[in-house]
């Protein structure tokens, strides 16, 4: 078991640089120029092999024919037969040319009449015998066969010894042909050619291999520098370097890349400078009621005989920043919960038009104090999928700033209605109303249209940043329409089924 693991890792580290883009492209170039070479060398000597055995048969078995025509000529086996002069006069020219041929491709030569005997041999060693063999008596049917022995390096050819005067004449085959010639000649000096042939392609291919190895390096090396060099850049935003934009343009593929990992770059970048905005927005905010504590505490210390009267009031305006600071690190933590709990939402079933009354109910006094008249309007039962906590914040938030930024006497009214897909949740006032060019920054962290009106009423620049944040986690919009010195109105319109990601 621990073996074949083992093995396993051994298989896999092999592998690993296979999965290198450089290492692929020095293999493909190498395969795809080494490859056809090597065919290349195998296919010219092997056609080089088949084409010379072929013509050396081709032009041995013409003589051979040529001879086996003066054999008819001079009845050379008829003659042999009966052993008379002329046999002996033919026997000298015939010989002669069966030696030279025998010669010239070096090679042996047998006549067999047709009794299978040999009636002539250039190697004088099987006269008189008998020869049967599936060649020679195919080639008394008159076929002549022809068979090359690679391994033993010689060509064996029959020819049939056939006289055209009695063919002609329409008699039978075995009378036609009178006799056989068994050749067998020897390929040694096409092996030779063959062997040097080899030879210089095998130079010539190894030049060729160490030059293509040369153009895979070369070409692994360059075409795969653009991804080296995204990473170095990479590496140098990673490092710290630098924070700029990074340009590879080589490839379109490289464009891609970079393009993508810029756009990632100035997110986060985006990202860090609202973060640090925020931080200092946040420190400045909380410094505020300090620095007032501060002072109201200080200018207590250097009276040395402050009337109790002052310290009461002083004490009671140290109490309203602490509150202050307070109402401030609990908007902030209600905000920083809304961003990072999008998977703790407790979606439930509830009642709308319940929920709006309760949460009116509680807000009401605040009203009557500024004498606000509140007013609900429902158009229909509603029962909808919302996180309670996080719909009573928007609704508080939106009533209490209807209030808060509204004129004396003035009133807030409160819409519920809903179609088959949303319910909307209005809220309308005779108040202030928000400047055109604020109202783009309203949901914004700390915005406050007018900073110390905000402030005087308690106000910390979050509720709607909040607000926004737990309409966004229900997939609902929240839209603002307002005439400065007229009033507000802001419309939120949620799903009825929450729609989960
Ligand atoms: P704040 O805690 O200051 O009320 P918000 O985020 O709730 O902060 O509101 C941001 C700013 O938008 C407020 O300072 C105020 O100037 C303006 N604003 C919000 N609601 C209203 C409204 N109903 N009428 C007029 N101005 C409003």
């Amino acid at each position: 078991m621990e073996k074949d693991l083992s093995k396993f890792k051994n298989i896999l580290e092999w592998l690993a640089p296979k999965r290198s883009l450089r290492v692929r492209i020095f293999v493909i170039v190498l395969a795809t120029g080494i490859i056809p070479s090597v065919l290349m060398r195998y296919g010219i000597v092997n056609n080089y092999e088949e084409r010379a055995v072929e013509q050396r048969s081709t032009s041995v078995q013409t003589q051979l024919l040529t001879v086996a025509n003066h054999l008819i000529n001079n009845h050379y086996i008829a003659n042999y037969r009966m052993q008379n002069a002329a046999y002996h006069t033919s026997e000298q020219i015939i010989d002669a040319e069966l030696e030279m041929l025998a010669n010239l491709y070096d090679g042996r030569v047998m006549i067999i009449d047709s009794n299978f005997k040999v009636v002539k041999d250039t190697y004088d060693i099987s006269e008189g015998k008998t020869i049967i063999s599936e060649e020679v008596i195919k080639c008394f049917r008159g076929e002549n066969t022809s068979h090359y022995d690679a391994e033993h390096g010689y060509i064996e050819l029959t020819t049939p010894i056939v006289d055209t005067t009695v063919a002609s004449s329409g008699d039978n085959q075995n009378t036609v042909v009178q006799g056989v010639m068994l050749t067998s000649i020897s390929t040694d000096s096409i092996i030779t050619t063959m062997e040097i042939l080899n030879r210089k392609a095998l130079i010539l291919e190894s030049m060729m291999i160490m030059g293509i190895v040369g153009l895979s390096l070369f070409l692994s090396y360059v075409m795969t520098k653009p991804f080296n060099r995204i990473t170095e850049e990479i590496n140098k935003v990673k490092n710290g370097y630098t924070a700029e934009a990074i340009s590879v343009p080589d490839y379109a593929e490289t464009v891609h890349i970079v393009d993508a990992f810029n756009q990632v770059l100035s997110r986060m970048r985006t990202l860090d400078d609202s973060r640090q905005e925020f931080v200092a927005n946040v420190s400045h905010e909380l410094k505020t009621p300090m620095t007032s504590i501060k002072v109201l505490a200080d200018s207590l210390l250097v009276q040395d005989n402050a009337p109790a009267e002052l310290y009461r009031e002083f004490m009671e305006d140290i109490v309203s920043e602490i509150d202050r600071e307070n109402q401030i690190i609990t908007d902030l933590l209600a905000l920083v919960k809304m961003d990072k709990s999008k998977q703790d939402l407790n979606i439930v079933a509830l009642n709308i038009n319940d929920m709006t009354e309760l949460i009116l109910k509680r807000l009401r006094p605040i009203a009557r104090k500024k004498d606000v008249e509140v007013v609900f309007e429902s158009v229909r039962p509603i029962v909808a999928e919302v996180d309670e906590v996080r719909m009573t914040l928007i609704m508080t938030n939106l009533v209490e700033n209807a209030i808060k930024y509204n004129k004396e006497h003035g009133w807030v009214k409160v819409k519920l209605d809903a179609d088959h897909q949303n319910f909307t949740f209005e809220v309308s006032d005779s108040g202030l109303g928000i400047p055109e060019d604020s109202l783009a920054h309203i949901y914004e962290r700390f915005y406050r249209v007018d900073k110390s009106h905000s402030r005087e009423i308690g106000g910390t620049g979050l509720g709607l940043a909040i607000t926004k944040s737990a309409v966004l986690l229900h997939r609902g919009t929240i839209t603002v329409s307002s005439t400065e010195g007229e009033g507000t109105s802001f419309l939120v319109k949620i799903p009825l089924n929450y729609i989960a990601q």
